[in-house]
Order: C-alpha cells, then sequence, then structure tokens
C-alpha cells in the first residue's frame, strides 16, 4: 500500500523505521532480528538506506596500488524484497543519483514494480567519500528533482525510449528528503525550500527530515513549509544518541544542531550507560511532544540499535 494512502486512512501516529543493509560479506539475518525486535509495534513501513561505490586502494607487490570500487552495503532492493515478503510490511527503498545512469536508475524501477515495491524515497545521496561535492555520474540525475521527475514520468508511462509500444505506466509514491536545519549545500533556508517544494510539484507525496534533536526546528520548519506552500505530510525522523561520541559526529556528519541541555547533561554523565539513558530519555520526551501534535508518523533511524528503539516505542506508542 501507499504510504500516503496510509497516512490519508489513519487517525492516529504511525510508527516506522529505517535500516541499513549489512556490511558485505554479512546475512540478512542481522536485518531480521531487528524487525524482529521492532515488528511488535505494528510498523508501517520500512524504510531500507542504499550506499553508493566507495573507491579503495589496493597495495600491489611492487608498492603501487590499485584504484577498487567497491559496494560496502550491497542488497537493497534484495532486502525490501525479503522484508515484504517475509513481514508482509511495506519496505520503502532509498533510490540515489548518484553511481547511476538514467538507464541504471530505469531498470531499477523496473525491478522494484515487478517486485511490487510501491513506495520509495527519492534522493539525491551522500558525496562519494573521495569527492567534496557531489558529482552526478555522466547521463545520471543531478538531484532529488530530476530524480523525481524521472520517476513520474514513469509514472506517467514515460520511459526513456520513445520508441516503446504501450508502454505500462509504474504506480509508485514517492517520497523525498528534507532539512529542518537546512541542508548543508544550501545557501539558506528560502533556497533550500524552493528546492523542496519543486520536488512536491514534481510528484513527491511526502517529506521525512533529516534528524533533530529540538522539536522547536521541527515546528519552525513546517510552519516556513506552509508559507511556501508545501502542503504534504511531512515526516520527522528520529534518532537517540547512543553514545558520547556522537554529540560532535552528528553535527559534523549531518550538519544539525544539539540543544545544550542535552550535550551538557552527556558532558556530565559518568558512564556510557548513563549516557544512553540520557539519549533514550530525552528521544522520549521528544517523540511524545511531537505525537501530541498528531505529527503522521515517527520515524526512526535504527542505525543497528533495534533494542533502543524499541525502549522510546514502548514509551510512545
Ligand atoms: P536534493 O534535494 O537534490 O538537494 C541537495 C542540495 O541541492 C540542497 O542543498 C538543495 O537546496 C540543492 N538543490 C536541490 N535541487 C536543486 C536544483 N535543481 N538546482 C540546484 N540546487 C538544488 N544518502 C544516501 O547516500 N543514501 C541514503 O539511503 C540516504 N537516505 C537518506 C534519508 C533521509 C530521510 C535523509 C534526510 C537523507 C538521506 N541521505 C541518504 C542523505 C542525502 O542523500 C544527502 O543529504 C544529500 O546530500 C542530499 O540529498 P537530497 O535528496 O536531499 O538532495
Amino acid at each position: 500500500m501507499k504510504i500516503i494512502d496510509k497516512i490519508k486512512k489513519s487517525d492516529k501516529t504511525l510508527f516506522s523505521f529505517e535500516i541499513l543493509p549489512p556490511l558485505k560479506g554479512s546475512s540478512i539475518n542481522s536485518i531480521f532480528h531487528c524487525i524482529d525486535k521492532l515488528i511488535e509495534f505494528e510498523p508501517s513501513f520500512v524504510d531500507v538506506t542504499y550506499h553508493r561505490e566507495e573507491f579503495i586502494l589496493k597495495k600491489r607487490a611492487d608498492g603501487s596500488y590499485d584504484r577498487i570500487v567497491t559496494r560496502k552495503r550491497p542488497g537493497t532492493v534484495a532486502i525490501c524484497a525479503s522484508i515484504q515478503n517475509k513481514y508482509k510490511v511495506d519496505a520503502v527503498p532509498h533510490i540515489i543519483c548518484g553511481g547511476f545512469t538514467k538507464e541504471d536508475t530505469e531498470n531499477a524501477l523496473i525491478d522494484l514494480d515487478f517486485l511490487g515495491i510501491r513506495n520509495i524515497l527519492a534522493l539525491r545521496g551522500d558525496n562519494a567519500k573521495t569527492e567534496t561535492q557531489f558529482v552526478p555520474e555522466p547521463g545520471g540525475n543531478r538531484n532529488a528533482l530530476e530524480l523525481i521527475n524521472q520517476v513520474s514520468n514513469m509514472n506517467s508511462g514515460i520511459y526513456l525510449d520513445e520508441e516503446l509500444q504501450n508502454p505500462t505506466p509504474t504506480d509508485f509514491c514517492i517520497g523525498a528528503a528534507c532539512y529542518p536545519e537546512k541542508h548543508q549545500d544550501a545557501p539558506n533556508m528560502m533556497s533550500d525550500l524552493n528546492y523542496t517544494k519543486r520536488k512536491v510539484e514534481a510528484g513527491a507525496e511526502f517529506l521525512t527530515t533529516q534528524m533533530f534533536f529540538d522539536n522547536k526546528n521541527y515546528f519552525s520548519f513546517i510552519e516556513k513549509c506552509k508559507e511556501a506552500g508545501i502542503n504534504i505530510p511531512i515526516i520527522p525522523g528520529i534518532k537517540p544518541i547512543t553514545n558520547r561520541n556522537q554529540l560532535y559526529l552528528l553535527p559534523k556528519y549531518f550538519k544539525i544542531d544539539i540543544p545544550f541541555e542535552l550535550s551538557n547533561a552527556i558532558e556530565k554523565a559518568k558512564t556510557d550507560e548513563e549516557v544512553k539513558q540520557i539519549g533514550i530519555d530525552w528521544c522520549i520526551e521528544q517523540c511524545k511532544e511531537l505525537k501530541a501534535t498528531s505529527v503522521p508518523v515517527l520515524h526512526f533511524y535504527t542505525m543497528g540499535y533495534p533494542d533502543i528503539t524499541s525502549k522510546i516505542a514502548k514509551q510512545v506508542f
């Protein structure tokens, strides 16, 4: 079922979560283990991230290096199919521009359509680790807007090959990302909002936010979206802090702020267990406040810690 229809049908805040494919060489059981821990909360959908290729240097016998292309977390599409098959829960693959030509994207979407996957999250994707800014694949989509246009075209039966006779339209519900504290490449919030609005006009039916730790940022973003004419569901993305390092790593990688009250409490904590508990308690309060304002969904970034998400969900749902 389409996520937008689930949201429209429901009169309560839904529960969903995001998982990462396991590292290459690991079994799919870690995914099943994660879902088993959270299935009691009746997730409306499960997002599965997509990770682009990386370049690694491998030393040759003569001391020089080979540049090897590798994908450390493959398997997004297969994981989605297996989740839908095993748990009868809708899976939402993340589809990215990086590393994909438009032809690759079209073929990936055909696979998803044939597998009965009805929802996707359309993203530009992270930079390659060796690049300081995003570089699209030659012949690929340059940003999420172009990707959404491509999916919307397929939903209207327009494929890249114009010679096709009566091509079957796909029927994807398209989600996109948004940033309550602004995307790092955007010169200002207004510009970011304008591009977000264009993603909606191109066919995005729901938005999922970057993680945030101060609900005021989410509430004020919702107001700005309304003023800009963005009127689709905006799903808050939630992540509890689980260790001390994240105080520094999360702002660095995701360009988000950690409120002083939270950072101060974590800095004063004496043990790792205490840090974890502070993170969980903060997250529970955040979720309760968000739920009280009837957000459509609380979407958890599990990041390999389903037990923590479970502890929070028990208090909130
Ligand atoms: P876009 O919407 O394309 O925006 C990127 C930047 O370009 C913004 O600054 C925007 O203002 C600007 N911009 C947008 N359109 C245009 C335009 N037409 N012309 C000029 N500038 C423009 N990354 C992964 O690699 N894999 C994942 O699975 C993944 N999942 C994510 C899930 C969520 C919910 C979120 C919030 C992020 C996720 N990311 C993932 C990270 C995401 O790919 C990065 O944040 C990326 O840098 C931006 O992606 P986007 O889709 O928001 O990009």
